[in-house]
């Protein structure tokens, strides 16, 4: 394998949670660049429009300067040779994490052999944490300052409060 000159790191984001950005973090002090690689779904719903979510990401990684974010549709190995990446780091939480993972490592295997895909453990203090579950707790009210980066908590607040229905 060539040294990686740059890692993406994908995911829906819908939204970035402080266990995402530990990742992040974790991977842009590894390798020289890092592309954050946010998958629009038309299949999903999501609650941040895919602009929002590239916005608040853009903002919570502000302070790492070899770090970029991009969006992307289709299939991860087709952006990570787009971009010019070499490996694909994604976090694990928990086994069930694990099974879903490695089958779609091993696909994306079998389609791009050139490229890697690493796993990091998460951070003890965030292996329960989840979009859907920073949203749900954000949707009855609940304090979520210490799950999201600032920005995520107050645009979670605003999204709910004029969008209550949801
Ligand atoms: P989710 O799995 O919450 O829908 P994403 O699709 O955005 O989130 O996940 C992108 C990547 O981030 C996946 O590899 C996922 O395992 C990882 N991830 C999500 N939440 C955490 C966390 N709390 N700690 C570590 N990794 C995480």
């Amino acid at each position: 394998m060539n040294p990686v000159t740059r890692a993406v790191c994908p995911g829906s984001f819908d939204p970035i949670t402080n266990g995402h950005l530990d990742i992040i973090e974790r991977t842009a002090g590894l390798f020289p660049e890092v592309i954050v690689g946010v998958l629009e779904n038309p299949g999903k719903k999501p609650v941040f429009t895919l602009g929002e979510r590239v916005e608040l990401i853009g903002k919570a990684v502000s302070h790492l300067p070899n770090v970029q974010v991009h969006c992307f549709r289709g299939l991860l190995v087709d952006f990570v040779s787009k971009v010019k990446g070499n490996l694909i780091v994604k976090g694990l939480r928990a086994i069930s994490d694990f099974e879903i993972e490695l089958q779609m490592s091993l696909s994306n295997k079998k389609m791009a052999p050139e490229i890697e895909t690493m796993f990091m453990m998460t951070k003890n203090e965030y292996s329960f944490l989840s979009s859907s579950m920073v949203k749900e707790i954000a949707q009855f009210g609940g304090d979520i300052r210490d799950l999201v980066p600032i920005e995520v908590a107050t645009a979670l607040k605003k999204k709910f409060s004029t969008n209550g229905e949801r």
